[in-house]
């Protein structure tokens, strides 16, 4: 694979995305996890990136920031000489998606959801877009050449590779992808294993979407399936119903505490989710649950409070 120097001056941001910071400390370590002979964990600074290899070459889920693609090449070239081939985004934020340019320059295809290419592509620069949009916007070189609309199903080193869009969960443009014959689904961000999730409500996704986007996998797959999060360490079927549980037990919470009339200070106040902070917030960390609280309290609060309504909200959790 023909590295590109020059692209690491280009214009592309190494920011992160909010509702996705790391650990600093991890930031310069790469590590590589084997999930099966032919699929791979790699783990740099930002979003976990999956890459799968075989006679045909090599298809990677998720480009992780633009200033750790270099090494995260150097480790993909230990494990295998083929060529990239494909690259599949999970959802636009950069760092998912912040070194497209790089692997597109190195020959491969970029695949995402529609709504995520149009993210990429770039607001109009005004303060209000920034959170919305690449900023600036993305090199053409990373842009996605094929998009899908609900899903897309690739046979790839002789086994299919299915791309599915789940409807406003973390952002207007996620996909999950599904390696049926190797037992393996990667969630992107409407699944991270090491925080509370963030849901991006200045693009529609709420906590419904999320917890439709996360049953409908629940449903799907098998006891014995590995999941992998769009942050954090990979886990088990068992590992995401602990996190829908979570993210169903706080909603329900948020929404009763508003309807009684609490508002935002009074749920920090009152440490509602407080019994979710070590499991959820990195060991109790206030200002991971404050967040996530207000994420939520944006959700149902009312609209004079900067409510932004809820368009199906499950009233009753569905057994399953
Ligand atoms: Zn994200």
């Amino acid at each position: 694979m023909i590295l590109a120097p020059l692209l690491l001056a280009a214009t592309v941001s190494v920011g992160h995305s909010e509702g996705c910071a790391q650990d600093p400390t991890s930031r310069h370590v790469t590590t590589v996890q084997r999930l099966s002979e032919s699929l791979h964990l790699i783990h740099r600074y930002g979003g976990n990136q999956v890459v799968f290899t075989g006679k045909e070459g090599v298809l990677m889920v998720g480009a992780g920031f633009l200033d750790g693609a270099h090494e995260v090449e150097l480790s993909l070239a230990k494990l295998t000489s083929a060529p990239l081939r494909y690259l599949i985004n999970t959802h636009w934020h950069k760092d998912h998606s912040g070194a497209n340019a790089y692997w597109g320059l190195a020959g491969a295809t970029v695949i995402a959801h529609e709504n995520a290419r149009l993210r990429m592509l770039g607001g109009d620069g005004s303060e209000g877009t920034k959170k919305l949009f690449h900023d600036p916007p993305m090199d053409p070189e990373g842009l996605p050449t094929v998009t899908f609309r609900e899903r897309l199903e690739l046979t790839f080193n002789g086994e299919p590779v299915l791309i599915e869009h789940h409807p406003l969960g973390h952002t207007d443009g996620d996909a999950v992808v599904y390696f049926p014959e190797q037992n393996v689904v990667v969630m992107g961000d409407l699944y991270r294993q090491d925080n509370f999730p963030y849901i991006e409500l200045r693009s529609g996704a709420r906590p419904a979407g999320m917890l439709r986007a996360v049953e409908a996998v629940l449903r799907r797959v098998p006891a014995d399936v590995t999941v992998v999060p769009g942050h954090g360490k990979v886990g088990t079927r068992a590992d995401l119903r602990e996190f829908y549980d979570m993210l169903w037990d706080a909603n329900e919470q948020v929404k009763r505490a508003v309807a009684r009339g609490q508002d935002l200070i009074a749920l920090y106040n009152n440490k509602l989710l407080g019994e979710y902070e070590d499991r959820w917030a990195g060991g109790g960390q206030r200002n991971r649950v404050r967040g996530f609280l207000q994420i939520m309290w944006y959700c149902y609060a009312p609209k004079s409070a900067r409510g932004l309504g809820e368009k199906r909200d499950p009233a009753t959790k569905p057994q399953f």
